[in-house]
């Protein structure tokens, strides 16, 4: 459809980047990026008619989305063009700009396109070598300046290289060593440098990544005093097994999986550097209580081991309101059955227990307006967790 709204505005327009690299490679992939020859905004919007979506535009940098369904996006950008002063120029311009486009990109298997516009419809275009690069495993950069120009690409280099089970081609890998060695990295932002950590911790298996920063020396300018050798393995394997299986007990749509990494990473660093962590890099509130509730969660888990009757009222003044990614934490500390147990006895619980009774029911009781109010109400509720109240007739007999 796209090609054919783009053959009616006169413009071009191609499906690029990461979209065509895991088709090729047959890795799912639901982010379609398009690149138009033309005025992308134009098309983005004549798009969303013809497919019954929504468009959002970014102005200030020549995109737009097409959202349909709510959870289905493209992204539609507008190719740079370029002005000759010879008309005569003009179809080599229109060339030139997808191939403008892409040169600006990180590697070259992100630089393939594929055509849209129904004359040649699914034609690959594949300026840099992207073909054989995808055949051979590589990631290679398009020009020697690439990472002085932009750092943030070692570690989307090394995300890519793991998480496809490429290399770094030889020639990549030395100017990527060599941009580590003149400090370039120290020059990023750390917003920039936790954008890049987040999209690597949200990789399937991360670990493979950090060593992998480590030697490289890109490790250095994240985390420097953190040893990732000292990882506890098994609890770093179980992640995503206790991610999945929470979300799906408790109807939890989103689990930020990299949270839960990035506390395990923060448990191995001692206070200080933790707290100087903490201090530079922009980790919004929610981030912020979970890595400080998964830094208490060492200390709670052996209060809970130690305990020789474990109830959910006991466990709800150790971690009520704490935020999922840290109870997934607790969980992951946790070995023994009977323990884990008690646990997922008291967050059931804690989803399913309300309390039917409200302040409007005790003043029918008699009692006087008042904080006492509260008091009561929340004693109740703890006994309802411990199962020790079970109904309204019992919340009422209790409170009488
Ligand atoms: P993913 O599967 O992780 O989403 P992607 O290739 O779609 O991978 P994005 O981060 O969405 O990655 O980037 C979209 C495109 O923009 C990429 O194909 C890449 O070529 C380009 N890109 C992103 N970041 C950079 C960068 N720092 N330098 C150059 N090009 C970049």
């Amino acid at each position: 459809t796209a090609g054919e709204v783009a053959e009616e505005l006169g413009y071009k327009v191609y499906c690029v980047g990461g979209f065509v690299r895991d088709l090729l490679l047959s890795y799912p992939n639901f982010d379609i990026d398009l690149v138009v020859e033309g005025e992308g905004e134009k098309l983005a919007i004549s798009l969303a008619e013809r497919l019954g979506g929504r468009v959002r535009i970014h102005k200030r940098f020549g995109t737009a989305v097409v959202i349909i369904n709510d959870d289905f996006k493209i992204d539609v950008a507008t190719a740079r063009t370029e002005y000759y002063e010879f008309p005569a120029a003009l179809p080599k311009v229109e060339k030139s700009s997808l191939r403008e486009d892409l040169y600006r990109r990180d590697f070259t298997i992100n630089t393939l396109a594929v055509a849209l516009n129904p004359d040649r419809y699914g034609e690959l275009i594949d300026y840099f070598g992207g073909r054989r690069d995808l055949e051979q495993k590589y990631i290679r950069i398009l020009y020697n300046l690439s990472f002085i120009e932009d750092p943030t690409r070692i570690m989307r280099a090394i995300r890519f290289e793991t998480r496809y089970g490429f290399t770094i081609e030889p020639d990549t890998l030395r100017l990527a060593q060599d941009a580590v060695e003149r400090r370039m990295l120290g020059k990023l932002s750390y917003k920039r440098i936790l954008q890049e950590l987040i999209l690597i911790l949200s990789e399937p298996d991360p670990m493979p990544a950090l060593i992998r920063m480590k030697e490289i020396g890109v490790w250095e300018y994240v985390l420097p005093d953190v040893d990732l050798d000292r990882a506890d393995e098994g609890l770093w394997r179980r992640i995503p097994s206790v991610v999945a299986w929470f979300k799906e007990r408790y109807h939890a749509l989103y689990v930020k999986t990299w949270l839960v990494y990035l506390g395990a990473i923060l448990a191995l660093a001692d206070q200080e550097s933790r707290e100087k962590f903490l201090a530079c890099y922009p980790l919004d509130r929610q981030a912020l209580k979970a890595v400080k509730e998964i830094e208490k969660a060492g200390m709670v888990w052996q209060e809970i081991a130690a305990a020789r009757d474990i109830k959910s009222s006991w466990l709800d003044k150790l971690i009520n309101g704490w935020e999922k990614e840290s109870l997934i934490y607790l969980l992951l500390l946790v070995r023994e059955e009977k323990i884990w147990e008690k646990i997922v006895e008291y967050l059931d619980r804690k989803e399913k227990i309300k309390l039917e009774i409200n302040g409007h029911d005790l003043r029918i009781l008699g009692l006087k307006p008042g904080p006492v109010y509260k008091k009561i109400l929340d004693e109740l509720y703890l006994l309802k967790l411990d199962g020790i109240v079970k109904d309204k007739d019992e919340e009422i007999n209790m409170v009488k």
